[in-house]
């Protein structure tokens, strides 16, 4: 599948799953120095393959005739600072609930262990800016996924697929902890038994073919 058929591909998923409602939301995903992105004010499910502009890492338009999605410059720094291959951020409703109300999601379940462990989120800046580029960047570091406050979510991964389910399981994550505070208080996992996960995960049983 081509960098752009990849765009249309995730872009339908993402608003079938409910992660995005019309253009809130973009992706993005790099081969080399070019990057396809999603346009500007086109619905997700929507685009076709030539919709998607093409820009070069300094964020030079190579092909399209759409400008690229106004949050471009927050892909092109997470490109930058992670060497990552496929950017997919989203408005998702759990997402933007914890993004509103806390400072980090904490680890209630050891998947998030698959994100870097804590979710930080990223100070507020308007949509569109450096600031907020710099902001997710750093809230980016060392993990696969980062909240943006009062905004959304943001994740990567080394393929489009990666990314995307990245931001499926951020969504999941943020959905226990919310739905999870309206019943009681989540248990968080300690740092000792998220890294007893890592050593499990490392060390997997095995299970030995019995004779005859
Ligand atoms: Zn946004």
């Amino acid at each position: 599948m081509s960098l752009r058929e990849q765009l249309c591909e995730y872009g339908r998923r993402a608003v079938e799953l409910g992660l995005v409602i019309g253009t809130s939301g973009n992706l993005s995903v790099r081969r080399g120095d070019q990057v396809a992105v999603t346009p500007s004010g086109v619905a997700l499910d929507r685009l076709t393959p030539e919709m998607c502009p093409i820009v070069d890492t300094d964020g030079h338009l190579i092909e399209g005739e759409l400008q690229p999605s106004s949050e471009t410059p927050m892909h092109l720094a997470v490109y930058q600072a992670t060497g990552t291959q496929a950017i997919v951020h989203t408005h998702s409703v759990f997402g933007t609930v914890v993004a509103t109300t806390m400072t980090e999601l904490p680890p209630v379940h050891y998947n998030a262990l698959l994100l870097g462990g804590v979710v930080k989120v990223a100070e507020y800046a308007t949509y569109g800016t450096p600031e907020l580029a710099a902001n997710v960047r750093a809230a980016l570091e060392g993990k696969q996924a980062a909240l943006m406050a009062n905004h959304g979510g943001v994740t990567i991964g080394a393929t489009m697929e990666q990314a995307f389910e990245a931001t499926r399981l951020l969504e999941w994550l943020c959905e226990v902890y919310v739905r999870g505070l309206a019943v009681g208080k989540p248990a968080v996992l300690t740092d000792e038994q998220l890294a007893a996960v890592v050593d499990r995960a490392a060390n997997p049983p095995t299970f030995p073919r019995r004779d005859g």
